[in-house]
C-alpha cells in the first residue's frame, strides 16, 4: 500500500543547481540491492575510477556498512572532473543509489502519510531556489515507495508505516496526538507578530509545560484544548523583549560553545576544517572553545577568521528577510518531524525539539562571524553549516551530548541563549 506525500504549507522551493555539494561532501550508504546493482555495472577501477574501488566497507563485521568510495578530497569516486555523475551518464538517472536521488529531501513517515523535510546543507534549499515543493510531488511519491521498500517498512496495526516518536517519559502517544502537538508548535512558529527567537522561546515554554503533563488517555479535542491552554500560558509567561531575559550563565555559555564546536565541525570533503591537521589540533580547538577567548578555531573551512569576542558583539534585531529565512527553516524542520524519532536517531519528541532549538543561537553566533556579508546572506551561510548535522550527526544523539542539551533546556539556559544572541 502506498502512502500519500504531504508537503507543508510553507513557501519552500528547491531544484538542483549542480553545486556539487552532495557529491563532494556526503558519505552515501548503500542498501544490499544498490551494492549488487553497482557491482553488476562492471566499473573498471583503473580506467573509470582513478584506481579506486567503487565501494568501501566500514564498521564492525556485525554492523558492516557499504558506502560509495571517495577520493582524498572527499568527492565521490563516481564524480567526473566535469562535475557529472558517471553512473547517471552511463546508466541513467534511475541507476543512481536512492540517497543520491533523494538529497536534499528527507521523507518522514507520519501516521497515514509521509512528510517532506529538506536538508538546508544544500545551498539551493537554504537559498530557496527552484520550483515550489508541491511541484515535486510526483518524484516524491516515487521516492516514498522506493524508500519504504528499501527500509522494509510494513503497514502497522494502526495503519501507519512506523511507530510514532516516543515522548520524553518513554510513553508512545498515538499518531493523531503527536500530529496535534506538532500542529500546536507550528501555530506558535507561524505567528509573525513575534520575532522567530521569541516564537522559539514560547515553544520551549510549551515544551516544558507539556513534558510535565500526563498525556496518557488525553486525546482528540481534549488534547487540543490542553495545548491551547498551555500555549496561552506560554504567550503570557514569556518575556517579549529579549533584554528582559537574564544573560546566560557561565556554565550555559561553556555548554553552548561546545555545542557550536560540534555543529560547525566538518571532518571530510572540501570544507574540511581543522580535522585535516589531526587529533591534536582538534584537542586544542576543543580547549579554546571551552575558554572562549582569542580566535575561533576554524573547524569548518567555510568559516571566516573571527574572534570569540566578535561572536559576542550584538548585531541588533534581524531584518524581515532574515526572519523569513529562519521561519521557513524551523517550520520545515518541525512540520516534517525531522527533529525526533527515526529521522533523528530516535531522540524523544521534546528532547529532539530542544536540540533543534539550540541551532538558533548557534546560527546567530556563526552569522556574527560573517561580518562582511549582508545579514540575510550570513544567516543563510550559517544555516548550511549548522543544518548539516541535524538528523545526520550521531554525536548529537549520544548520551554525553544529550545530557549537555538537557541541562541547557531544563535550567532555562537555552531560552537565555536565544534571547542573548538575538540582541
Ligand atoms: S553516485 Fe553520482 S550522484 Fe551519487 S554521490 Fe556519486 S557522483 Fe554524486
Amino acid at each position: 500500500m502506498s502512502f500519500p506525500v504531504r508537503t507543508l504549507p510553507v513557501l519552500q522551493n528547491w531544484d538542483c543547481h549542480v553545486t556539487g555539494t552532495c557529491c563532494k561532501e556526503y558519505r552515501v550508504t548503500l542498501s544490499p540491492d544498490e551494492v549488487e546493482r553497482i557491482e553488476a555495472q562492471g566499473w573498471d577501477e583503473e580506467k573509470d575510477l582513478g584506481g579506486l574501488p567503487p565501494l568501501k566497507r566500514t564498521g564492525m563485521p556485525w554492523s558492516r556498512q557499504v558506502m560509495l568510495n571517495h577520493h582524498e578530497d572527499g568527492s565521490c569516486v563516481f564524480l567526473s572532473p566535469e562535475g557529472r555523475c558517471r553512473i547517471h551518464e552511463r546508466f541513467g538517472y534511475e541507476a543512481k543509489p536512492l540517497p543520491c536521488r533523494l538529497f536534499p529531501f528527507v521523507l518522514v513517515p507520519a501516521g497515514d502519510h509521509w512528510r517532506v523535510g529538506l536538508r538546508y546543507a544544500c545551498p539551493s534549499a537554504a537559498s530557496n531556489k527552484g520550483r515550489a515543493l508541491p511541484e515535486h510531488q510526483e518524484e516524491l511519491l516515487a521516492f516514498a515507495s522506493e524508500l519504504a521498500r528499501r527500509e522494509k517498512l510494513e503497514t502497522q496495526a494502526d495503519g501507519s508505516l512506523t511507530p510514532p516518536p516516543r515522548m520524553d517519559n518513554g510513553e508512545r502517544l498515538p499518531w493523531p496526538s503527536v500530529l496535534r502537538i506538532v500542529d500546536g508548535l507550528m501555530k506558535i512558529l507561524r505567528n509573525r507578530r513575534d520575532p522567530v527567537e521569541l516564537r522559539l522561546r514560547k515553544a520551549l515554554h510549551l515544551a516544558g509545560d507539556m513534558r510535565k503533563s500526563r498525556l496518557a488517555g488525553i486525546e482528540g479535542s481534549r488534547l487540543g484544548e490542553l495545548i491551547d491552554l498551555l500555549t496561552t500560558s506560554a504567550d503570557a509567561g514569556t518575556p517579549t523583549n529579549p533584554v528582559q531575559v537574564s544573560p546566560p550563565s557561565w556554565i550555559g555559555r561553556v555548554l553552548f560553545r561546545q555545542a557550536v564546536a560540534l555543529l560547525t565541525r566538518k571532518d571530510h570533503g572540501p570544507n574540511r576544517g581543522l580535522a585535516s591537521r589531526g587529533r591534536v589540533a582538534l584537542f586544542f580547538a576543543a580547549t579554546r572553545f571551552m575558554r572562549g577567548t582569542g580566535s575561533i578555531p576554524r573547524l569548518h573551512a567555510g568559516l571566516p577568521e573571527a574572534t570569540f569576542g566578535q561572536a559576542e558583539e550584538p548585531r541588533g534585531p534581524l531584518s524581515p528577510e532574515a526572519e523569513a529565512i529562519l521561519e521557513r527553516y524551523y517550520m520545515i524542520k518541525v512540520g516534517s518531524l525531522q527533529f525526533s524519532g527515526p529521522a533523528s536517531f530516535g531522540l524523544p519528541f521534546w528532547e529532539g525539539f530542544e536540540t533543534l532549538a539550540v541551532t538558533l543561537p548557534a546560527i546567530l553566533w556563526v552569522a556574527r562571524m560573517h561580518r562582511e556579508r549582508p545579514r540575510e546572506e550570513a544567516i543563510t551561510k550559517a544555516l548550511t553549516i549548522i543544518d548539516d548535522h541535524i538528523g545526520f550527526n550521531r554525536v548529537l544523539a549520544g548520551l554525553r551530548q544529550r545530557l549537555s542539551f538537557r541541562i541547557l533546556a531544563r535550567t532555562g539556559e537555552l531560552s537565555r541563549l536565544l534571547a542573548w544572541y538575538s540582541r
